[in-house]
């Protein structure tokens, strides 16, 4: 009966332990996605999104740095106990508040943040823009203007050397008008950032649908055997890209055949049929009805499109 008992404290002890160990863990599940490459996945929301690693022999590359500053803290301390190689280089997929919050965090352990030249244009104007425009609270405006701007804006493509091992970055189309893809072709591993967002309705306010469906019809030529880390949602494939792919292809068809005074509540109906069970369909899913109807009208405010798109090899 004493051994029953003790099992019984030992394994109740183990399940409490757990339940402190995730309390108070990292906002995030870090996953191998390759030799040295992590996808930093958003733990119910924790962290706001999803961030990666890419660790070469001589600098550590970090995609994305969260909303919440100590989501990136944590990912710091993580990275330490993965190597002793320097973390040389942030790169923001691109402004959105949601993926460059922790900017600071790295730039203080030395760090060079990169991203596409419309993201240093823009990073203060249009996240108060994303979280409120004039509407905007006081505390959310602080949180903006706390924002650190990245260092280096690139256009088109640049490759950076982390020793031993390349990662490309390429300035794509859709989400924002200031996207980066960051490749490591060597692992077939892709960060997408918020140009692909897994079994999870887009946020749709600074997108245009007609280039970012042609982006997402690049990535197959890449094949079966690439891991797709998405802004959102767990890590992905091909099939999972092409998923979200059919979401934006639905969402623009629908759009374009609704007419009249119903239109949005139309498209709405339509898209519910098929994705009310993906994450934030109640929230950005019907935010985007509005969104893609403004597109196809060409009412929408978008960014400016890039005559040629950026050669993705
Ligand atoms: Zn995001």
């Amino acid at each position: 009966m004493g051994n029953v008992f003790r099992a019984l404290i030992v394994a109740v002890a183990a399940v409490w332990l757990a339940a402190v160990a995730r309390a108070e863990g990292p906002a995030f599940d870090l996953k191998p996605v390759g030799s040295g490459v992590y996808a930093a996945i958003d733990r119910d929301g924790e962290a706001g999104a999803n961030a990666g690693v890419v660790i070469g022999k001589d600098a550590v590359l970090v995609v994305d740095t969260f909303y919440e500053p100590a989501a990136a803290e944590a990912l710091l301390t993580e990275i330490r106990r993965l190597t002793k190689a320097p973390v040389r280089y942030v790169v923001n997929t691109h402004h959105h508040i949601d993926h460059t919050a922790g900017n600071a965090v790295f730039a203080n352990a030395g760090a060079t943040t990169i991203a596409h030249k419309n993201v240093r244009d823009w990073i203060k104007s249009e996240n108060l823009r994303l979280l409120g425009g004039d509407a905007i609270t006081p505390e959310r405006r602080a949180r903006v203007e706390a924002l650190t701007a990245p260092d280096a804006g690139y256009d088109g493509t640049v490759d950076i050397d982390l020793g031993g091992r390349r990662v490309r970055l390429r300035h794509l189309l859709g989400h924002t008008g200031g996207d980066t893809v960051v490749w490591v072709e060597d692992a077939k591993v892709v960060f997408l950032g918020d140009l692909f967002w897994r079994q999870a309705a887009p946020n749709l306010i600074d997108a245009r649908v007609a280039d970012w469906i042609a982006t997402l019809d690049r990535m197959a030529k890449l094949g079966d055997g690439t891991t797709f880390v998405p802004g959102h949602g767990d890590v992905g494939t091909l099939a999972d890209v092409q998923a979200f792919r059919g979401y934006l292809a639905d969402l623009s068809a629908f759009a374009g055949e609704a007419k009249g005074d119903n239109a949005e509540a139309d498209v709405l109906a339509r898209m519910s049929a098929k994705y009310a069970d993906w994450s934030f369909f109640k929230s950005l899913g019907t935010k985007g009805v509005g969104h893609m109807l403004a597109e196809r009208a060409g009412t929408k405010r978008a960014p400016v499109p890039v005559p040629d798109p950026t050669p993705f090899d």
